[in-house]
């Protein structure tokens, strides 16, 4: 017989840890309090379209984990699909990520690689170590690059200079010298062919695991289980008795139009006199599928308040000092794991997400073999 435990949150977290600890011969309770599982990831077919929607705003699957890849199949089959985004500055479109193409759309120039990256190379400022966003980009893309497409962009999605966040947010995108458009670097790159719910019902879909949809579980009653997983925010845990921890929120206006809109899946949109950061037509996330109409969400970023959902941790120095408060109150909950994106406070791709459910699994029933404590996080927080 194995233990109760308590899985809060249907997302990506929750469903693969629920999935595993299921297999390993535990009885597993998820709850969540939307009427949905798959969390931000959630996918849903528009009735009037019949466009799979990215409810909560695009989602590409892509990894360079073979285990984690291998791992989905077995609850969905994969389409190819390669993310290709455009930017609109002025009345201008480019190709990004930032490419041979964009170089010699945006000069006007005709640079084979090596040449490009000379011309790059004279354009970008000698920083040895970047330490910011600001500083990161312009050694290296260069000033001209860095103000058409970084600059206005980050300061809408962050809501705050460049010069004031990370150099590790801009390390997420590649600068290349082909003509080689793919957003990603990693190996696989896919959709699930009926959309992320269905890979998450899937999942979910074990003897072992029982579902409460819109059921609010009150970290008071963490005593009544074995053990409980927490995906909700780690301050929320806490009733956010400390204080709230920042996120930005996305804000999406949705139109359907009788045809194509863009011609793409991703138009972002880096000036600053337009408001929102990226155009989405979501029948193109879905490039195996044929739709006359469509359906469009304009993205727009701003600061999560109490009743939003948060999207993005902040996690700038005044969160990371919250941050370390709730840690250390973290350590005082028994018999609890903070699992996630919001139970870590960290920006997380959905395979690393994956990543760290299967890994906490290991580590959690190699605990429980061995009669020591259980992981207090999926992965440290700071
Ligand atoms: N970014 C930018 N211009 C763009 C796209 C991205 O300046 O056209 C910056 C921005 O700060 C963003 C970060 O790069 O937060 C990471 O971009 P990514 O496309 O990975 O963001 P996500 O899809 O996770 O929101």
């Amino acid at each position: 017989m194995g233990d109760r435990l308590m899985m809060v949150g249907a997302g990506l977290s929750g469903a693969v840890l629920a999935r595993e600890l299921a297999e390993a011969g535990h009885a597993v309770t998820v709850v969540d309090a939307r009427p949905h599982v798959a969390g931000n990831c959630h996918t849903a077919r528009d009735a009037d379209t019949g466009v799979m929607v990215h409810t909560y705003g695009p989602h590409i699957f892509h990894t360079d984990d073979d285990g984690v890849w291998d791992w989905v199949q077995r609850f969905a089959r994969f389409r190819p699909y390669k993310n290709q985004v455009k930017a609109t500055v002025g009345d201008r479109v480019f190709s990004l990520p930032v490419n041979l193409h964009t170089i010699n759309q945006f000069f006007g120039t005709a640079l084979r690689p090596e040449e490009a990256r000379a011309f790059i190379a004279a354009r970008t400022a000698n920083i040895p170590n970047p330490q910011t966003f600001e500083e990161q980009a312009l050694a290296f893309v260069g000033p001209d690059l860095y103000a058409a497409f970084f600059k206005g962009y980050t300061e809408k999605q962050w809501g705050t200079s460049p010069a004031n966040l990370p150099a590790s947010i801009l390390k997420r995108l590649p600068l290349r010298f082909t003509y080689d458009d793919n957003y990603f670097f990693h190996r696989h790159q896919g959709m699930p062919e009926n959309g992320y719910t269905a890979l998450i019902d899937n999942i979910l879909d074990h003897p072992g695991i029982s579902l409460r949809l819109e059921t609010f579980f009150h970290p008071a009653e963490a005593a009544d289980w074995d053990h409980v997983f927490w995906s909700g925010p780690l301050d929320g845990f806490f009733g956010y008795r400390l204080g709230r921890l920042g996120y930005r929120t996305l804000v999406f206006e949705t139109f359907r139009y009788d045809g194509d809109w863009q011609g793409c899946a991703v138009m972002n949109h880096p000036d600053l006199d337009v408001p929102f950061t990226r155009t989405t037509e979501h029948k193109y996330f879905s490039p195996w599928e044929t739709h006359e109409k469509s359906v469009v969400y304009r993205e727009t970023p701003r600061a999560c308040e109490p009743n939003d959902i948060p999207y993005y941790p902040i996690r700038l120095v005044e969160e990371k000092s919250l941050l370390a408060d709730y840690v250390a109150l973290a350590e005082t909950a028994s018999n609890v794991t903070f699992v996630g994106r919001l139970g870590t406070y960290r920006y997380l791709d959905m395979d690393v997400t994956i990543r760290e459910a299967l890994d906490l699994a290991v580590a959690f029933l190699a605990a429980q073999a061995t009669g020591t404590l259980a992981p207090r996080f999926s992965k440290a927080p700071l």
